[in-house]
């Protein structure tokens, strides 16, 4: 099996490294491919590629730069069976989940290309006879973007489309688990005519190749998504040279489920919010604060619609669930259920992992609910990054929004209540960067996304996504 290439500089070059890191695919456990662990020379010059092509990319009319981004995402569509493949293999999720994923890195490519032509300055109106002042914003520089393993593609878009959108260039580190869809994507966009060095990928482990990208002193502004221990440390890290940081980190999110709540809507939105993508990604449900008066009923209807999820291969139609990720993240979640368990919570639903040949070669779990939980329960207070949610009986929504807020992290919460003053009181109330109201939208591209508290630290996407690739100037003109 062949080593893969880093993308640097408009093409797949061979690294100087000859170390490896393998690939699998999740759902059978097969090596599909040898990653490349980058060497300090690729870092190098995967930056000083983004450095040299950053001048040339921020001068660029925005008018021809917005038709570039046009052009990346119908290359991006052109591309999008192959490319979800390839997630399908490489995470293991549905493949008609991959296909979302590659349609939604489309869009959000289309929406910041048009986004960049709003990029404004100001002039203060300070009527001095003989002085000007200008308000400029500029394009930060190279960005370092490093991704983790559950949404490889679009969670780089996030990064990627706001940062070129500006005028920065970037290079990007994928998860060491799922380098695959990444490479590609680096090779469609330069297909469709972005310049070498806009966007160059290099593959690795974090401690190793993403502590070289923080610490190296080219990038300007380091854009991370990931676990909240791995945030600290890459802030740390960038603090020493002041770069600038966007952090999405992990999420604790609770679910808030009123005595007056619609069950018919309330019971699938928050099934499908906790156990999509095997329940792998930061603003999914993790604990769920039920009234008493609706408990019973509502914690049936939860394991009877939750008994009805389809586990098994990503490449199987009728899967709703795939595997996870890696070994890791499954004893995560296995140390968590056994925690609940042995502080005294029962199992309504799931608790297993899978076995039988179609399902030794991954990581398969089944959707697990936990009842009688409480705040002494790692279900309840870490994130569990897998299909694993913890469910309190409460006296009232007010005790529910105190038991929300309990909690270092902070990324998005779920009210579900007919009265709509409670619910809005509720929603102003919890301290989260978003919060939805009776049904579970997709998060758009138009409004920012990300964390209160532990869980980050800036926004994506939307206009306020744009403004973190983006340095305010000031320039004082005397007449
Ligand atoms: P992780 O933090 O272990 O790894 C994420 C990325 O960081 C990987 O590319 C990894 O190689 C790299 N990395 C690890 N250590 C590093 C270091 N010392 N220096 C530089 N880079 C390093 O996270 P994971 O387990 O792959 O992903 C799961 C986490 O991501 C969860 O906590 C989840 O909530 C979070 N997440 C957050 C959002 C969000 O938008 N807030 C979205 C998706 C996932």
């Amino acid at each position: 099996m062949n080593q893969l290439n880093l993308f640097i500089h408009g093409r797949p070059i061979p690294s100087t490294s000859a170390e490896t890191i393998p690939v699998l695919d999740k759902a059978t456990g097969e090596t599909v491919a040898l990653a490349t662990e980058s060497g300090r020379d690729d870092i190098t010059a995967a930056l000083e590629s983004a450095q040299s092509a950053f001048e040339g990319w921020r001068r660029m009319p925005a008018q021809e730069r917005a038709a570039l981004l046009h052009r990346a995402a119908e290359a991006v569509r052109a591309e999008a069976g192959p490319l979800a493949q390839l997630l399908t293999t490489e995470v293991g999720k549905p493949l008609a989940g991959a296909m979302r994923e590659v349609q939604a890195v489309a869009t959000l490519l289309d929406f910041f290309a048009e986004e960049g032509l709003r990029i404004r300055g100001e002039i203060p109106q300070l009527n001095l006879p003989d002085e000007r002042v200008f308000i400029v914003k500029e394009p930060v520089g190279v960005v370092v973007a490093i991704v983790p393993s559950n949404y490889p593609l679009i969670l780089l878009s996030w990064k990627l489309g706001a940062a070129l959108a500006a005028g920065c260039t970037l290079v990007a580190k994928p998860s060491e688990d799922t380098p695959l869809a990444t490479l590609r994507l680096a090779e469609i966009l330069a297909g469709a005519g972005l310049p070498p060095g806009v966007f160059n990928v290099v593959t690795g482990y974090g401690q190793t190749v993403g502590k070289a990208l923080v610490e190296h002193p080219i990038p300007r502004k380091i854009a991370f998504t990931g676990g909240v221990e791995t945030g600290k440390k890459i802030s740390a890290l960038a603090t020493q040279t002041n770069k600038r940081v966007t952090l999405e980190l992990g999420g604790q999110c609770p679910a808030l489920v009123a005595d007056d709540a619609d069950l018919e809507v309330a019971v699938p939105a928050l099934v499908k919010h906790s156990f999509d993508n095997a329940g792998q990604y930061c603003y999914r449900i993790n604990r769920m604060y039920v009234q008493a008066g609706i408990f019973t009923e509502f914690t049936e209807r939860l394991a009877l619609a939750t008994r009805k999820l389809k586990v098994g291969s990503g490449r199987d139609p009728v899967s709703f669930m795939g595997p996870l990720v890696n070994e890791r993240l499954f004893h995560k979640s296995m140390a968590h259920i056994q925690d609940a368990l042995d502080r005294g919570a029962r199992l309504l639903s799931g608790g297993q992992r899978l076995t039988g040949p179609e399902f030794d070669g991954g990581f398969f779990l089944l959707p697990t609910i936990l009842t009688g939980t409480d705040h002494s329960m790692l279900v309840m207070t870490e994130e569990t990054f897998g299909p694993v949610v913890g469910v309190m009986r409460v006296e009232s929504l007010e005790e529910a929004i105190v038991h929300a807020n309990n909690s270092r992290y902070g990324l998005a919460a779920y009210v579900f209540t007919q009265n709509l003053a409670n619910a809005l009181k509720a929603a102003e109330r919890i301290e989260a960067g978003s919060v939805w109201i009776n049904d579970i939208h997709r998060s758009y591209n138009e409004a920012p996304f990300g964390g209160f508290k532990e869980s980050g630290l800036g926004r994506e996407k939307s206009h306020y996504g744009l403004d973190e690739y983006l340095e305010l100037k000031t320039i004082y003109l005397s007449l």
